[in-house]
């Protein structure tokens, strides 16, 4: 069947949404940057307003000052496709990293150019060439962009949550690999604190009567860093990500504090690993003197492809052979929103953004021409399901 004309002439639009791209990431959008986030929602407010029908809200989150953008389509069709993406960065207002810079005809750099303003532009530009395709009545849609999923999308959850529930499946628009490879399954992520608490001495008058809280913090770390290696742990991923503690050179420091990254593979393997912690950390806090308190906990867990997802996958690979695209997709250490919707049991397909690497480092980059490319994958796999082409499996 031939191609609607409004996929087929995408790639006419790669220098008007390269341009697009350009002014989302020029614009801060730190996910601890409030000034910036909620500028950033304007921005996509205006743009995204464009869609066809689009009703469009601010939505306040419970928790946070900042707020989410939902944008709803055709809310009463018969077939309701919850689409995900966040609008925050790793980068602060602060960090020299803030403006685009083409680096070839091909490469853009700069902040969230793939995770994941170009996925919102592959989003945004897929949906208006499936708008004007002939069956797009038969699907409605609601859009969420949240502005916290760098940090674990703490406040954004309970409205994925709840989205989750009304949809037959979702389509996450986080970044493809750098091969161009979709996203298979991801890790469950976690972040925790290791706060030690000796006790404040002299150093010179009464350095036995101190507690050092700094060198019996350090014991521990390494034995943490090492359950990377724990046969019972396989995939396991531990990061000492952050430590501090102590203050005056002449104080036998009572206060030390690392900030730890844990990403499972397998569902459970949460609770095996928080239960591991705690068996490193009881000799110390049994010691005279000292005191261990373990904080944070899981905020993802673990994503394991469905049979439902196998099937979109397949059809999502028959619409990328129709723009000579060979589309594979693969396990990955990173969290998303797309974990927290499996695990309300939506079941949805993640990487579909576009295509670029060194994500959250000052070397981030989009591969410019998966822009189109990508879009117009996503709109002929919603062309087709909205003709009745792709039969949906029924939700587990
Ligand atoms: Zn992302």
């Amino acid at each position: 069947m031939p191609l609607p004309d409004s996929l087929a002439s995408l790639p006419k639009r790669a220098d008007e949404l390269r341009q697009l791209l350009i002014k989302w990431c020029n614009q801060n959008s730190g996910s601890d940057h409030p000034a910036g986030l909620a500028a950033m929602l304007e921005i996509l407010y205006v743009d995204f307003a464009r869609l066809p029908g689009a009703r469009t809200e601010r939505v306040a989150l419970v928790g946070t000052t900042t707020k989410a953008l939902r944008i709803k389509v055709r809310p009463t069709a018969p077939l309701q496709i919850f689409i995900s993406g966040h609008f925050d960065t790793v980068y602060g207002a602060d960090h020299p990293f803030q403006k685009c810079e083409q680096l070839s005809p091909d490469i853009l750099r700069g902040p969230g150019t793939s995770d994941m303003k170009g996925g919102l532009i592959v989003m945004l530009a897929a949906l208006q060439a499936f708008e004007k395709t002939p069956h797009a009545a038969n699907i409605g849609y609601e859009i969420l962009l949240g502005p916290d999923e760098e940090t674990g999308s703490q406040d954004t959850t309970p409205l994925l949550e709840e989205a989750a529930r009304r949809h037959r499946f979702a389509l996450v628009f986080e970044p493809a690999r750098a091969n161009g490879d979709l996203v298979k399954s991801r890790k469950g992520t976690g972040i925790f604190t290791l706060i030690c608490h000796g006790r404040a001495a002299h150093a010179g008058r009464a350095v036995a009567a101190g507690r050092n809280a700094i060198l019996a913090l350090c014991e521990v770390l390494p034995q943490v860093a090492a359950l990377g290696h724990d046969r019972a742990l396989p995939g396991l991923m531990v990061n000492v990500g952050a430590i501090k503690g102590g203050g005056a050179a002449n104080i036998v420091p009572d206060f030390a504090e690392a900030v730890i990254n844990a990403r499972v593979t397998n569902p459970g393997d949460d609770i095996v690993f928080l239960k591991r912690l705690h068996e490193i950390c009881a000799p110390l806090h049994a010691r005279e003197g000292y005191r261990v308190e373990i904080g944070g906990g899981f905020n993802r867990t673990p994503k394991i492809e469905s049979p439902f997802e196998v099937a979109l996958f397949g059809n999502w690979q028959r619409c990328g052979r129709e723009f000579s695209l060979q589309l594979d997709w693969q396990h990955v250490g990173g969290g998303s929103d797309g974990n927290i919707l499996a695990a309300a049991g939506l079941p949805n397909l993640d990487g579909l953004g576009c295509v670029g690497d060194n994500l959250h480092s000052p070397e981030e980059f989009c591969h410019l021409p998966s822009l189109t490319q990508r879009a117009q994958v996503a709109a002929l796999f919603l062309h087709r399901v909205a003709a009745g082409e792709i039969a949906l499996p029924l939700r587990p």
